[in-house]
């Protein structure tokens, strides 16, 4: 196994200051993946023991919280093999510590629908993950203030639980819930407009909350059409929660 980098300090990839792994190798090709050049398998420098020993010695720090590992996509077969000795080294050393890893692969399908029923090397890794975040990486769903993931179709999972309990346990941090696949952010209200314009209110009311938009064309049968049609400007802040208002910058 080759790994592209090592992160002495990471505040994005889980909670707390961790330190990251950045393995090398991945097949998934994501449009818009930031890390397109590990994954090529051979990417970046060899990892061994003196690897696993930097990241122990890294990680001895009473504010590390614990291990991310990245790629690159970790669960690549060669991948899983290398990194079963690092988790079983960092949960021996650091019993305390959490292991987060971050995957193109299906948690419930792939991971534990196949892997793990056929690989012993896979729940020998799992066993040692804490934390999984889980599937691929869609540039259409990504939204910048999501919390340790790139896209709305992440999630975060509990591993041990929901080994324990044969389902799988979403884990939510911070306030990113209304960020949520929900029937309603899988089939959002969509409306087209050609211009919108803030509501000429009297200067008392300048602080409405609402715009005028020329409404092109909508799915949802309750917003009017043409001429024009109201919209909340909350109702624009919580977009990525099931609406859509578009542009047609044809008309
Ligand atoms: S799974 Fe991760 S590393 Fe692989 S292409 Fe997708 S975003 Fe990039």
């Amino acid at each position: 196994m080759n790994y592209a980098d090592i992160k002495k300090v990471d505040i994005q990839d889980g909670t707390g200051v961790r330190v990251s792994i950045y393995v090398s190798g991945c097949h998934f090709h994501c449009k818009g993946c930031h890390n397109k050049e590990a994954w090529d398998f051979n990417y970046g420098k060899k990892f061994d023991e003196s690897t696993i020993n930097y990241i122990l010695e890294l990680m001895d720090r009473d504010y590390i919280a614990g291990l991310s590992i990245l790629g690159g996509e970790p669960l690549e077969p060669v991948n899983q093999q290398g990194l079963v000795p690092l988790v079983q080294k960092v949960k021996e050393k650091f019993p305390n510590k959490t292991i987060w890893c971050y995957t193109g692969y299906d948690f419930d399908k792939d991971v534990l629908g196949k892997m793990y029923k056929e690989f012993s090397y896979t729940k020998e890794l799992i066993s040692n993950i804490d934390i999984m975040v889980d599937g691929e990486f869609v540039e259409e769903k990504k939204l910048a203030d999501l919390k340790f993931r790139g896209s709305t179709n992440q999630r975060k999972i509990d591993v041990k639980a929901s080994i324990k309990m044969g389902k799988t346990i979403q884990l939510q941090f911070g306030d990113e819930s209304r960020y949520e696949e929900t029937d309603e952010t899988k089939n959002p209200k969509i409306i087209f407009f050609k211009e919108f314009k803030e509501k000429e209110e009297n200067e008392e009311t300048s602080k409405d909350t609402s715009v005028t938009a020329k409404v092109i064309e909508s799915n949802d049968k309750e917003t009017p059409s043409n001429p024009a049609y109201e919209i909340r400007k909350p109702e624009i802040a919580v977009a990525a929660k099931g609406i859509e208002i578009k542009r047609d910058e044809n008309l």
